[in-house]
């Protein structure tokens, strides 16, 4: 089969969260098992200098936004180590910022425009490059107008008519919604501006858009497929998504265990190891990590880490304050390194200050340090409000690094909470709890360091989690199911 992934993140060009890895493996996994994929991503600041070769190509695409004409050059890529063709559309005036979607905790105010012309972009450039395509798969909101361009204004010309179109959606939060008046800059007819196609509350939504009009949509874990049904994980398209229930599929997100195996961990340098000898090896990195960071070297003190968006949804409220109590009261170190809303970067700031033997937090995107953190800390945290599907616990896993996690969306899927029975039975591998109170992580915290000072137990939590095996292969094959029902199926009527 051919796909094209209509994407705005995948690494290694641009990332800023789990988005950008799932984009830039599942290609190659799919080129493996014999199809043909082909990425389109804006051409970002960021996708430009990530160091890897891209060249113009030549050919031009353009599409009319409102009233205004605009052009954009293809360039061409890889991803690397792989045949999977990437092309960058390249649009300066849009594009070539410092970053991906927003500034200093603002969106940036053209995004309507900006991946309006991005859809429209890379539809033209099938055509413009004559593409053999069997299935659009569009990821999130930023290419949520392509099912319905497909279905509309598209639908009527070759290559575009009887195209099938999938939309992934990673974080059903991020919803692309504009006010009423943007529908002028899509060119779409201003009938499908009602509460059943692209209106949300009053607003264009290009989320809501991409549900209604793809002819399947996935989320990227079964539990979170079920929760997105009702308040408050619907985030108000459950009414959307309850109509769409019979096409709406959880495929769990996989692990690239190139990037991400400490046996072959590009950034643990002399430090790397595997399940024999990940005593030696973690506590290694530990060392590094403690005098990289200025933390007091101590091997038996309980290392607790965070990484990611510092963002309400991954529930840095309550890490901050179990921080403040612990800080003064238990045997523990913590660190944290994440970018987002400023509240977290003055308290996280505030408590490092505070307690600079037990708190060290670094507020910037360091690839390096997040491989060094995973590798070094005990014990990692994801005490999420919802988590479509996480993929740091997954690195945690296969890093012998126990997850502490939220019994949430894909947490619970890939987690094992630690009980008597699970610890018995030998499939325990990590610490799970329910409510989103302070006091529960504290309970779930309190009960994984009374663990680690618990060897056997400890190290039986680590082996087993080292086992696991949460690589692409098999999710992989329930997409290529999918693409092949949905392409067999044909395009689906839209209600009006
Ligand atoms: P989400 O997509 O909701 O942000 P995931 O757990 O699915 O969360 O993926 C987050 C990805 O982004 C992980 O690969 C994580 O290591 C990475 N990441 C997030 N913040 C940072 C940071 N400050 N530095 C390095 N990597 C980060």
């Amino acid at each position: 089969m051919n796909i094209l992934f209509a994407t705005s993140e995948a690494t290694p060009f641009c990332k800023t969260g789990g988005l950008g890895d799932v984009c830039g493996a599942l290609p190659r996994e799919l080129a493996k098992l014999g199809h043909r994929v082909t990425v389109f991503l804006p051409a970002f600041r960021q996708a430009r200098q990530a160091g890897i070769p891209i060249e113009p190509t030549g050919v031009y695409v353009e599409a009319p936004i409102g009233q205004k004409h605009v052009r954009g050059h293809l360039l061409h890529s890889r991803l690397p180590n792989s045949d999977v063709e990437v092309f960058l559309v390249d649009q300066d005036h849009y594009y070539d910022r410092p970053h991906l979607y927003r500034e200093e905790g603002e969106d940036y105010r053209d995004n309507c425009e900006r991946f309006t012309f991005y859809c429209r972009a890379v539809l033209e450039a099938i055509a413009k490059l004559a593409l053999p395509v069997d299935a659009v798969h569009c990821h999130d909101w930023t290419a949520g107008l392509m099912p319905a361009y497909i279905k509309t204004l598209y639908s009527a010309h070759k290559p575009w008519r009887g195209l099938v179109s999938l939309l992934t959606i990673h974080n059903l939060a991020y919803q692309g919604n504009f006010w009423h008046w943007d529908m002028a800059l899509t060119g779409l007819d201003w009938k499908y501006f009602n509460w059943r196609q692209m209106e949300f509350y009053g607003n264009l939504s290009f989320l809501k858009t991409g549900i209604v009009f793809a002819d399947a949509l996935t989320t990227v874990s079964p539990t979170y497929a079920r929760e997105i049904l009702s308040a408050p994980l619907g985030a108000g398209m459950e009414g959307a998504l309850q109509h769409r229930q019979a096409d709406l599929h959880g495929i769990i997100n996989g692990v690239d265990y190139q990037e991400w195996s400490p046996a072959s961990d590009r950034f643990l340098g002399d430090h790397r190891y595997d399940r024999q000898n990940y005593a030696e090896g973690k506590a290694a990195c530990k060392r590094r990590l403690q005098q990289r960071l200025h933390l007091p070297q101590r091997p038996d003190t309980p290392l607790l880490a965070a990484v990611g968006r510092l963002a309400d949804q991954k529930g840095y409220d309550l890490i901050v304050r179990v921080m403040r109590h612990w800080a003064e009261r238990v045997d523990a170190q913590w660190v944290v390194l994440g970018t987002g809303e400023p509240k977290y970067h003055e308290a996280l700031s505030s408590l490092a200050g505070e307690f600079p033997d037990r708190v060290a937090v670094r507020l910037e995107f360091s690839e390096e340090l997040s491989h060094l953190i995973e590798a070094a800390a005990d014990v990692f945290l994801m005490p999420s409000q919802y988590e479509p599907c996480g993929l740091n616990q997954l690195y945690s896993l296969r890093y012998g690094t126990v997850p502490v996690v939220r019994a949430t969306g894909g947490l619970v899927d890939t987690v094992v909470n630690a009980t008597e029975a699970t610890l018995a039975n030998g499939t325990a591998t990590g610490f799970s709890f329910d409510d989103y109170t302070s006091l529960a992580l504290a309970e779930a915290l309190d009960r994984a360091v009374r663990a680690y000072h618990h060897q056997a137990v400890w190290s039986q939590l680590i082996e087993t989690g080292m086992r696991q095996d949460w690589s692409w292969g098999h999710s992989a094959e329930q997409y290529v199911r999918l693409y092949e029902r949905t392409i067999r199926r044909g395009p689906v009527e839209v209600q009006a």
